[in-house]
């Protein structure tokens, strides 16, 4: 009989929601923007849209004293997009700065709030965006994260 080697983690995963080389390469920007722009309550998230046509727009959360007027890092990098770009999303990321009490201490992945799900599905339907799902990085299309976004 032979041995069987153990499976990398990716196999495991479903081909359509595993992480590209490209998928990484888009959370290192991501965390690349973080890693230099952070300050606590102002810049605690950066984002970052892979368009259709390749490039990558980055985008950094601008935290404000009236929080509901705060504006997420996915909404400057789509902002981008479309000024400097071919205003597509084709897949996104977000990522966060720790908490000043948690331990651990790393950028880590997050899901899109609720306001950017809908933004992202009103201009981008077919986008899929990067999550972490039970521990593992997979990608998921918008229209799974918001199955019945707002139509007026
Ligand atoms: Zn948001």
């Amino acid at each position: 009989m032979i041995p069987r080697k153990p499976k990398p983690l990716n196999d495991a995963i479903a081909p359509d929601i595993a992480l590209t080389e490209g998928d990484h390469e888009l959370i290192a920007a991501a965390n690349a923007v973080l890693a230099k722009h952070y300050q606590p309550f102002w810049h605690m998230v950066a984002a970052a849209i892979r368009s259709r046509d390749g490039r990558v727009w980055t985008g950094l959360h601008i935290g404000t004293t009236v929080g509901r007027l705060s504006v997420c890092a996915e909404a400057v990098a789509f902002g981008r997009a479309v000024l400097d770009g071919d205003g597509t999303i084709l897949t996104a990321v977000a990522v966060r700065h720790p908490k000043p009490e948690e331990t651990d201490r790393e950028l880590a992945v997050v899901p899109p709030c609720g306001a950017c799900r809908e933004m992202i599905i009103d201009h981008a339907p077919d986008a899929t965006i990067i999550v972490k799902d039970s521990g593992v990085l997979i990608k998921l299309p918008i229209r799974t994260l918001l199955p019945l976004p707002y139509r007026r």
